[in-house]
């Protein structure tokens, strides 16, 4: 079941709009095929090479999936995945290649991507079998894997299991989801002296200091709702270096234009020829396998950006037109007055 992690049936998840709305596109719209992206060396889409965009993407539309596959195997590009995911990858190849060609021949900048490093965070936390609206979740598990954008790899784990305060026994229901046992949590320690660890291990990185990143999760829930109840729980500011991240649900529709009802965990996998690897409800192999889901569309020419953030206590869109800083150095939030 993972309906849970996102307000798709606008259930108690309140998304509000930034002063955008959701017609408008957020700022995971990636690029369209044949459209201008955001960072794009040519400031007119009058350009000539928007035209050439235009007309491979035209001929992409117009082939069959085996012509898809063969092309993509002819270029040496991956096969896998459904019909729309092989068209989203030629047509990105074509325009990559065309804006590449076109700033080399203009001398101009292509522009890069926006961040050097995402660390994908996959909360686990208490819960019951029908949680109530306002169950106070505490986060047990708080993986982190970190993606270069770069080299396109994983180059980092980081996990610690974390001891719940107000209700240290967990359900037999949260042990058998999530396979954390209660020796585990015993064994493990409280929120704050996790949540050092982690603004440790973000510093060692010189992430915010010397290198742009930003989180990323799967759903809005993540940040909104463990994050947001577990700082408040344990008598917390939120972080400020957590308060944006890329939501994956909406950049992968977006991206690969799918209804949100297509944007799970598995079906995303699924669709992209990909297999779940690992247990399910693991907070590190949820993270690891949510992090391959956004590897592949960083190679196939997503441009993840931030589009989510908590502020004021609320979630709200962050819109596409919004530059694309990366998340401040980590710092400890200091407590609540
Ligand atoms: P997930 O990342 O899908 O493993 O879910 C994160 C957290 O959401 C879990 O650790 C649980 O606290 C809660 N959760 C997930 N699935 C369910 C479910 N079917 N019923 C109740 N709580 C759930
Ligand atoms: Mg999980």
């Amino acid at each position: 079941m993972e309906e849970h992690k996102e307000n798709i049936h606008g259930k108690d998840v309140n998304v509000k709009s930034n002063g955008d709305n959701d017609d408008k596109p957020d700022s995971t719209k990636c690029p369209k095929g044949g459209e201008a992206p955001p960072q794009a060396s040519n400031s007119s889409f009058s350009h000539p090479v928007y035209k050439e965009i235009a007309l491979a993407n035209g001929h992409i539309n117009r082939m069959s999936k085996e012509e898809l596959r063969a092309k993509l195997s002819q270029l040496k590009l991956d096969t896998r995945g459904v019909k729309d995911v092989m068209k989203k990858r030629l047509k990105s190849h074509y325009k990559k290649q065309k804006l590449t060609q076109s700033a080399a021949d203009s001398d101009s900048d292509p522009g890069g991507f926006p961040y050097d490093y995402i660390c994908v965070v996959d909360f686990e936390a208490t819960c019951e079998e029908d949680n109530p609206p306002d169950f106070l979740h505490e986060i047990i598990e708080f993986p982190i894997v970190l993606i270069s954008t770069h080299t396109l790899e994983i180059v980092g784990t980081f996990q610690e299991y974390v001891k719940p305060q107000l209700y240290p026994t967990l359900s037999d229901f949260c042990v058998n989801l999530t396979g954390i046992t209660q020796d585990k949590v015993d064994a493990a320690k409280p929120f704050p002296a996790v949540l050092k660890q982690v603004v440790k291990w973000l510093a060692e990185r010189e992430l915010g200091t010397k290198y742009k990143y930003t989180f990323l999760t799967d759903g809005a829930w993540d940040m909104s709702k463990f994050l947001n109840i577990q700082c408040r729980v344990s008598q917390l500011r939120y972080p400020k270096f957590a308060r944006k991240w890329i939501n994956i649900r909406k950049s992968y529709g977006n991206f690969y234009k799918v209804p949100r009802t297509q944007t799970k965990l598995s079906t995303m996998l699924d669709n992209l020829g990909l297999q779940y690897e690992g247990r399910p409800h693991s907070g590190l192999d949820d993270s690891r396998n949510i992090a391959r889901v956004a590897l592949r569309m960083l190679q196939d020419g997503c441009q993840l950006r931030v589009n989510e953030e908590l502020h004021g206590g609320q979630l709200l869109t962050v819109p596409s037109w919004a530059p694309a800083e990366g998340a401040p150095p980590p710092c400890w939030p200091g407590s609540r007055k």
